[in-house]
């Protein structure tokens, strides 16, 4: 071998291997980095990656209780400002922040799926966003559940352990719905900070859920007072992201129109509408356009003030009281025992 050739390699070499640990030093700051870049994507198998964004259909209700059933990590309690049903933040002027929340509700009756595409978008456009999520949608999506805990630009919210409607719930199956709901969030929390741990990343630093999203919309002051009261801000919405007339570009027109600073976007990141990935894709860079910048609930709830309803609604007070009889299982769909 040419001895010079050796000579001017080695360093090479040597500085080669130190940029690399160097490289893996730095990445390890991240507890994404638990995941590969194709594991956090949808899966590359076509089949795979729809069989995800589907809903399945349970043969029977699925009744089970979490393995934890109650939170072991206490909420602090509420500050008054943050009492009632929230739908908008009032932020300072200049401050152009909005919130786009995706639901991730589910039913004892099925198994609703995720949009690995939707969270790439937001990924991609280093977006922030909110996530509130059922229980037994993080019991049947543990992977997807601690891939979303682990991003320091998202944050969890509860969303009942299976869509109970709160407004006709009575008390011991609302606190059910909500501590079966904090107690599978607290396990898959810790089981992630486990992982970091065994590869020596940091831990998430996630906290105990603070957000809680009415399912259907439901719930007015005595719901809130109850929610409140353990500990929850109620988070609704201005802005309906879903639904409406058009293709998804005309859809994203729509929404970056209704949207104000401080506003409140509901979407979903599982498979109950279908295409809000599409929608979102197109949403993310109309509002870059329009000076907005996206920021979690909380991040807006600590910058203003809170406007509240006395109800929760989609876009007109009582227009989600249809659902109060649609589902059996106060809004679950678990048979009556
Ligand atoms: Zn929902």
């Amino acid at each position: 071998m040419n001895k010079r050739f050796v000579f001017a390699a080695v360093p090479l070499l040597l500085l080669a291997a130190l940029c690399a640990a160097a490289a893996a030093a730095g990445r390890s700051k991240n507890p994404l980095d638990l995941w590969t870049t194709a594991q956090l994507a949808q899966p590359a198998n076509r089949t795979k990656a729809r069989a995800e964004r589907s809903i399945r259909h349970l043969p029977a209700p699925d009744m089970a209780a979490p393995a934890r059933t109650a939170p072991v990590e206490p909420l602090p309690a509420l500050p008054e400002q943050r009492r009632g049903i929230i739908r908008r933040v009032q932020l300072p002027a200049g401050d152009r922040r909005v919130a786009l929340t995706f639901d991730l509700c589910e039913r004892t009756v099925h198994i609703t799926g995720y949009d690995a595409r939707l969270v790439d978008a937001l990924r991609r456009a280093n977006a922030r966003a909110t996530f509130f999520a059922g229980g037994k949608w993080l019991r049947s999506h543990p992977e997807r559940a601690e891939q979303l805990m682990a991003d320091s630009r998202f944050e969890l919210g509860n969303h009942s352990w299976a869509h109970a409607n709160m407004e006709v719930a009575p008390a011991e199956f609302r606190q059910r719905q909500v501590d079966w709901t904090a107690g599978q969030y607290e396990l898959l929390r810790d089981d992630l900070d486990r992982r970091l741990a065994a590869k020596g990343l940091p831990p998430s630093h996630r906290g105990p859920m603070t957000l809680f999203r009415l399912p259907y919309g439901r719930g007015g002051a005595e719901v809130a007072a109850f929610l409140n009261g353990l500990g929850y801000a109620v988070i609704q919405w201005d802005v309906v992201g879903e639904g409406g007339r058009g293709n998804a570009q005309a859809r994203a027109e729509a929404i970056a129109e209704a949207v104000r600073p401080g506003s409140i976007v509901l979407l979903h990141a599982n498979a109950v509408p279908k295409d809000t990935a599409e929608v979102l894709r197109r949403l993310l860079p109309l509002l870059a356009r329009r000076g907005y910048a996206t920021a979690t609930v909380s991040e807006l709830l600590a910058a203003g003030l809170p406007q509240t309803a006395p109800e929760g609604y989609f876009t007109f007070p009582g227009d989600n009281a249809i659902y109060d009889n649609a589902f059996e299982g106060y809004g679950t769909g678990a048979r009556r025992r």
